[in-house]
């Protein structure tokens, strides 16, 4: 999916909404449409990147940064200390619907292997 029709640059770009935990330069975090914990954040990479396998050598900044938004998330929605999951589907064994790179921040609930 390129930039222009992808659901996630959109809500970039601003123009499609969303509820919005954080944002910097490099990063966006927002409430998960379709939430499957209490706390379920998406977090991403404002460059449009599609998944985990095109991240390359110089994205490490960049990866680094998605982690510290990560941090702060957890700690502003308050599942910091009870625990939380972070994951990134990745294609079509891993259910990735959203071909613009994203990590789930899943917590607020006891979460199983299966979730
Ligand atoms: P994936 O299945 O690719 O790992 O995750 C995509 C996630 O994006 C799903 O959890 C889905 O609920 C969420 N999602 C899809 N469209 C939208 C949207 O327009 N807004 C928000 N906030 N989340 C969305
Ligand atoms: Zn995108």
């Amino acid at each position: 999916m390129h930039e222009e029709n992808c659901i996630f640059c959109k809500i970039i770009r601003g123009e499609l909404p969303s509820q919005k935990v954080h944002e910097d330069e490099e990063t966006l975090a927002f409430h998960d449409i379709n939430p499957i914990a209490p706390v379920h954040v998406l977090v991403v990479p404002k460059r449009h990147i599609a998944s985990v396998l095109e991240l390359t050598e110089t994205d490490a900044p960049l990866i680094g940064r998605i982690h510290r938004t990560i941090q702060r998330v957890a700690k502003e929605l308050g599942v910091d200390e009870s625990g939380f999951r972070v994951v990134t589907n990745t294609g079509a064994h891993g259910q990735q619907t959203v071909f613009h790179l994203h990590y789930h921040v899943i917590g607020g609930r006891q979460l199983t292997w299966t979730m």
